[in-house]
């Protein structure tokens, strides 16, 4: 980076610290876009006279609410609810929402930032927000996660709308939360609409809306490797995670002629040498989605796997990595790793899988490399095309879904390689991401005046 642009960045990022301290998942996504368009504030000084990027990163309205429910045991449980409307100059807010116990304020900031971005990308009219609790829904049953929802929803109703505010799933917020969510939303507001996205297909849901993120992650990555004239076929893919995104991304890379190798989930990770065939991944499907079990019972059930508690699966040796569980779960060590073992291409379908080591260790080796805001942006763009057919009241079929996400995918690729292709070629797709997006989204914000 040029001294100017080093200095704006420096003297931004001290400002946002000691404006959101402790925050750091949300200081190292903020850092990380500041980098890439750090140079092009610079260039166009007005954005610094607008203060445009210390508004984007100022979200628009939090509400934190507390979420009170009864266990099985009839004992009072006390949780807390978060929505990030952070950013509606292309669009109400869209994103989704997360229970999972490590849920914070910083974690809900650095994810509606990212979305932000996301949504930018997407080429769809949506602004970004994000939202969740630290509500576990592990080990809890049916009836718990029931009242769990109708409670956060409750007080989530005031807030949202298909014209203001529309959530959906994210880590822990599947079909079942959504259904209880929305039938909350329903009971609450006397009013049948398209507020949640991530519906079932039989009550205003999109065809393809589970798949999508998993997919669209294969899509962007075969656009990649198409740049190097290179494809899916025959090639060891390492996948983390096995909730939906992880799933999606196996089925297709599986259907695009790869062989999948490894599933995880937080408390270890299988590795099956003999690849994890369309049979096989049903059987983690009804696992995770129907028994919700773990995956180390996938090992007792087929010889061939074994199993590695508290492990990441990045030691295995593969071609394409595509972490897909959660928020720095690649670091610099693991890049070490995968370079080591001949990796040539990483697809985030996670946000934020990889940490700032990994990115450099990624980039310096010229490697295929795309941040989870560009490759897995599929999912919220179903959510887009959902929204779409609930204004319009139709059903598309899976085939006019799969085709618009097709085009989404290679129109974000498109925007990565135009703003982010280096002198010697090599596209750097994360800063072509952050700079397409930033200045779509600063572009609105301006014209909309001080808002
Ligand atoms: P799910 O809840 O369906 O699955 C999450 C998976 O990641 C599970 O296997 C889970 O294991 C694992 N995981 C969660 N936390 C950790 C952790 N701290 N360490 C290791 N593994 C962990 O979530 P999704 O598949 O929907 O989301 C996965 C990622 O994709 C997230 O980063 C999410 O933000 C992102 N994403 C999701 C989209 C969607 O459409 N669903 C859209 C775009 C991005 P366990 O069962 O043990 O919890």
């Amino acid at each position: 980076m040029k001294l100017n642009a080093q200095k704006y960045a420096d003297a931004f990022m001290a400002d946002l610290i000691a404006r959101n301290p402790r925050e750091n998942e949300f200081h190292q996504a903020v850092k990380e876009v500041l980098e890439s368009v750090a140079p092009y504030i610079v260039e166009h000084p007005y954005l610094i006279d607008l203060k445009v990027l210390e508004r984007i990163a100022e979200p628009e309205r939090v509400i934190i609410f507390r979420v009170p429910w009864l266990n099985d045991e009839g004992e009072v449980q006390v949780n807390r609810g978060y929505r990030v409307q952070m950013n509606s100059a292309i669009g109400p807010y869209k994103g989704g929402l997360r229970f999972h116990p490590s849920v914070n304020l910083s974690i809900m900031k650095f994810l509606a930032f990212e979305q932000t971005f996301k949504n930018s990308l997407t080429t769809l009219p949506m602004g970004a927000g994000k939202g969740g609790s630290d509500f576990n829904p592990k080990g809890k049953s049916d009836n718990e996660v029931m009242r769990f929802c109708q409670s956060f929803m409750t007080e989530l109703s005031k807030h949202i709308g298909q014209d203001t505010d529309v959530p959906a799933g994210d880590i822990g917020v599947g079909g079942r939360e959504i259904g209880y969510m929305f039938g909350q939303y329903k009971r609450l507001r006397n009013e049948f609409t398209g507020t949640l996205t991530g519906k079932g297909l039989n009550w205003g849901g999109s065809p393809l809306r589970p798949e999508a993120t998993g997919y669209g992650t294969c899509y962007f990555a075969e656009a990649m490797l198409a740049t190097r004239e290179d494809s899916f076929q025959g090639k060891t893919v390492a996948i983390s995670g096995s909730g939906n995104v992880a799933q999606y991304a196996a089925r297709k890379a599986l259907q695009l002629g790869a062989k999948v190798v490894t599933m995880s989930d937080s408390n270890g990770y299988i590795y099956d040498p003999d690849g994890i065939d369309e049979d096989k991944l049903k059987y983690v499907m009804d696992l995770k989605n129907i028994y919700r079990g773990r995956i180390r019972e996938y090992a007792e059930k087929y010889p061939s796997a074994q199993y590695f508690e508290r492990q990441r699966p990045w030691g295995v040796k593969c071609d394409i990595a595509m972490p897909c569980a959660t928020q720095n779960e690649l670091d610099g060590n693991d890049a070490a790793k995968l370079l080591a073992n001949g990796c040539i291409c990483v697809a985030e379908g996670a946000n934020m899988p990889s940490t700032p080591e990994a990115i450099t260790l990624f980039q310096k080796a010229k490697i295929l490399y795309s941040p989870g805001k560009a490759s897995n942006a599929g999912g919220v763009a179903t959510s887009g095309l959902e929204m779409t057919q609930n204004s319009i009241r139709l059903k598309w079929t899976p085939e006019e879904v799969d085709r618009h996400l097709h085009r989404i995918m290679a129109d974000i690729h498109e925007a990565c390689r135009k703003y982010g292709t280096e002198e010697d070629g090599y596209v750097n797709y994360v800063k072509g991401a952050n700079i397409a997006a930033f200045i779509k989204v600063a572009d609105a914000m301006m014209a909309q005046g001080l808002v």
